[in-house]
């Protein structure tokens, strides 16, 4: 069935490996000569170079073992390798080591500065790497893929960082070049957003295919998956609807950090609260802090989480009748508030959203600690293991 010679001469060793990688389970050799149209032999010769490479294991279905001899399946090795792991915000970092499969080996959370600067900042990341490696007993070489998570915008392209404007000393830095000096392996910088949808996308069991998910801390952003893909945009700045502008109704529209007037995040971002909130007279100074003195009761406080909820909800509004996402995930510090913030998003955006894309429309909070660390890792798994990566390796050692 459809074994015409274009197929066959097409379907690299890499490909092969893609199609084991996204089956349910180990798949034979006639299982992948079928899929792909070639013959045995040449799906012989293929899964050994990926067997020789390490890349995939034999594994043995006992639950056929019914008479007759149990075909050989393949799988892809999950301890092929490992990926490092840093999802880095404004004041906090979480760094990982991770198999192939995207399961987390060893993870560590530092509070950080991240207008620090590049240099301080990659250090202490590559520090953390470091004794996530030895606490593992693995060597530099069993790094197969780095994903790095910034908040701030990266061109898509280049992986750098272009005009943050939180991250001080940033613009135009080559995080890429700074770890590919110490580690041969692919690296990959996402705007933290993205890597937070794709690990909320990935860890759920439903997988909704078109997803938005807002983070709300110090700043105000979101990450898009658009009919199963994870959506950058033209450029990688696709989602950042926290520097859209509000009206600000003949009032003196605050400044926001970007340097522009009456942002969304210079209205309700966790650090435009805190701004209201000390001319207040109220001593709060950091996002945990604030949401501490909510859970104590301090009604200043609770007003003002409340005002920013309906801006954010407003936000998402605007972002539910764009995109016309199924599910809505909520993520950041603020939404340690639980429902005070939840329950205000969800009343705005069933208010200001057509009745179409609310119909089936879920908002929720992020149930996961870390959704940045895993879609980070599902990233690089997906980028380390793709055809054009794996053909590549191969090559090089046949070279
Ligand atoms: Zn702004």
């Amino acid at each position: 069935v459809g074994s015409s010679p274009a197929t066959w001469l097409r379907t690299t060793p890499g490909e092969l490996l893609d199609i084991i990688r996204h089956e349910d389970r180990p798949i034979t050799k006639l299982e992948l000569a079928k899929r792909t149209g070639l013959s045995r032999s040449a799906v012989t010769q293929r899964v050994s170079s990926l067997l020789n490479a390490g890349l995939v294991i034999p594994t043995r279905h006992l639950a056929e073992d019914t008479g007759g001899r149990p075909a050989e399946r393949y799988a892809v090795n999950p301890n092929w390798g490992v990926s490092l792991i840093a999802d880095t915000g404004a004041t906090g970092m979480r760094t990982a080591v991770c198999d192939l499969s995207g399961h987390l080996l060893n993870e560590h959370f530092d509070w950080i500065d991240i207008t620090q600067g590049p240099d301080a900042i990659l250090g202490a990341i590559s520090k953390r790497f470091s004794s996530h490696l030895v606490s593992r007993r693995l060597s530099p070489g069993h790094v197969r893929g780095i994903g790095i998570s910034v908040p701030g915008p990266v061109d898509a392209r280049t992986g750098r960082v272009v005009s943050p404007p939180i991250m001080t000393g940033w613009h135009d830095y080559d995080i890429p070049g700074f770890f590919s000096a110490q580690f041969d392996c692919p690296v990959t910088v996402e705007k933290d957003t993205n890597a937070m949808v794709y690990g909320a996308f990935r860890s759920s069991t439903a997988a909704e295919q078109n997803m938005v998910f807002v983070k709300v801390g110090t700043g105000i952003g979101a990450g898009l998956m658009l009919s199963g893909r994870l959506y950058r945009g033209a450029d990688g700045a696709a989602g950042d609807v926290g520097h859209t502008r509000l009206d600000s109704a003949g009032e003196v529209a605050p400044a926001c950090r970007c340097n522009n007037l009456g942002c969304v995040e210079a209205y309700a971002g966790g650090w435009a609260i805190l701004r209201d909130l000390q001319a207040a007279g109220v001593e709060v100074y950091t996002i945990d802090e604030l949401v501490k003195a909510v859970h104590e009761g301090n009604a200043e406080a609770r007003a003002m989480v409340l005002e920013s909820a309906s801006i954010i909800g407003t936000a998402v509004a605007h972002l539910v009748n764009m995109a016309n996402p199924r599910a809505v995930v909520l993520g950041g510090q603020l939404v340690g508030l639980g429902d005070l913030v939840l329950a205000t998003v969800r009343e705005q955006v069933y208010r200001l959203s057509l009745p179409l894309a609310t119909r089936n429309l879920t908002i929720t909070t992020c149930e996961l600690p870390n959704p940045g660390v895993l879609g980070l890792a599902a990233l690089v798994s997906d980028l380390v293991l793709g055809p054009d990566n794996v053909d590549r390796l191969l090559a090089d050692r046949r070279g």
